[in-house]
């Protein structure tokens, strides 16, 4: 008898009817005769909605709290779960991420998970019911304290419970029907994709692409747990993450997986900054200090008649205020002439690891976008991706373009969104 561990969405548990739809699901599984251990996220936007809540009651709400708050979220929709599949006749127990044995470090909001003791998970299907998880949170090692994982987080639930219980596959169910060559919402001629290595996955997630967390790619790498992320409202098969293609797996883009777009960014460029040793050195070291992680960093050359030059990087939009007052906090020491913050851009990536081995990918790239009009800002590059900032507006038309000049357009409008409100 097999063990999967299955994770629902938000999206997919968003009223009554998909709870009941869900557990349907669930049920057949078990039918099919394998212990099924189920991370389920909170319905619908109810996150987003506590976090306004919890706003309109505190400018900054204290982190214990904040987390105690949302968690109860994911509590609701486990026990709903549970009852739903009782009233098809089968057991089921639901457990809080606590419970669960997600142990984790104790950093509120954003917690990491550092060992996972599912022993009562174990005794709950050894004893043939169906296990029912909170996803997204657990408990710190030191103070016991309820903490959670950051948002989207109950992938990583899933994953981790998937590794401690050495599960076969661990399904990730959402509301499209599994990892597209762009994102179906923006491009309808996206082309679902039936396997993707998880090098190339890891390389989507940390570009923009939203259909799996990084750190959950990143985890199911680690453990070697394969991914099969598809809808739980279409039961069509979906998109295979993992190290290797199995079986009839097949391998369609061997050189490009996917364009991946992120309108999160900010650009920073720090203007007027003395050519000389130790000053990016002083930048970064302050940025850092403020723990703000950056991800695109361009420096120009000097002028020749100043001696000065300009950094531009990169960075999570919501961390932009924190990072300009560092930066002027420290201008005395660091030696810059001004700051200039943008957050009207959007970051493009290629992502593929046919493009070690195949010369002219940047090129196409940057020809894709000169075609469509499309004026770069910065560039940057890894072994297996290249990504661009430009502005804002010009997003959509570039994903396309882009996506259509690597020939990844399939021929009918097969990207289906079925639900959530994309909030
Ligand atoms: N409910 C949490 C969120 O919306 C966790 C999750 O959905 O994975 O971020
Ligand atoms: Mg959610």
């Amino acid at each position: 008898m097999g063990l999967v561990v299955q994770k629902y969405g938000g999206s997919s548990v968003a009223d009554a009817e998909g709870i009941k739809r869900v557990a349907k699901r669930i049920v057949d599984a078990k039918k099919n005769g394998n212990q099924v251990v189920v991370v389920v996220s909170a319905m619908g936007d109810t996150t987003d909605e506590l976090i306004d809540l919890a706003g309109q009651v505190s400018p900054i709400p204290a982190g214990r709290e904040f987390d105690m708050l949302l968690t109860a979220g994911e509590r609701i929709s486990m026990a709903l779960l549970a009852m739903a599949i009782k009233n098809l006749g089968h057991e089921a127990q639901s457990f809080t991420g606590s419970q669960a044995g997600v142990i984790t470090d104790s950093v509120h909001n954003k917690a990491r998970i550092i060992d996972v003791t599912p022993g009562r998970i174990r005794t709950a299907l050894d004893e043939g019911n169906i296990a029912i998880v909170a996803g997204f949170q657990g408990v710190s090692q030191d103070k016991k304290d309820i903490t959670t994982l950051g948002r989207g987080g109950s992938d990583t639930t899933a994953v981790a419970l998937a590794a401690a219980l050495d599960a076969e596959v661990c399904e990730i169910y959402t509301d499209v029907d599994g990892v597209f060559t762009a994102d179906p919402r923006v491009v309808k001629k996206a082309r679902k994709i039936d396997w993707i290595s998880f090098e190339d996955m890891l390389e989507l997630a940390a570009s923009g692409s939203k259909v799996l967390l990084h750190r959950c790619v990143e985890y199911a790498r680690r453990y070697n747990i394969p991914i099969h992320v598809r809808s739980s409202f279409s039961g069509l098969r979906g998109t295979w993450v993992s190290n290797e293609p199995q079986g009839d797996q097949k391998v369609e883009h061997a050189i490009i997986s996917g364009v991946a777009h992120d309108v999160s960014e900010a650009k920073i460029t720090v203007v007027g900054v003395p050519d000389k040793p130790g000053e990016a050195a002083a930048i970064f070291r302050t940025i850092a200090n403020a723990e703000i992680n950056i991800d695109m960093v361009v420096q120009n050359v000097s002028a020749a008649s100043t001696g000065l030059t300009d950094i531009s990087f990169t960075l999570p939009k919501a961390e932009g205020r924190k990072a300009i007052d560092a930066l002027e906090r420290n201008r005395g020491t660091i030696g810059f002439e001004s700051l200039r913050y943008d957050d009207q851009i959007a970051k493009i990536s290629l992502v593929g690891a046919g493009m070690k081995t195949n010369p002219g990918v940047t090129a196409g790239f940057f020809e894709a976008l000169s075609d469509a009009g499309v004026n770069i800002e910065l560039i940057s590059t890894s072994e297996i991706r290249i990504s661009v900032v430009t502005r804002a507006d010009d997003v959509i038309e570039a994903v396309r373009a882009v996506h259509t000049a690597f020939g990844l357009d399939s021929d009918s409008d097969e990207a289906v969104v079925y639900g959530g409100t994309g909030r």
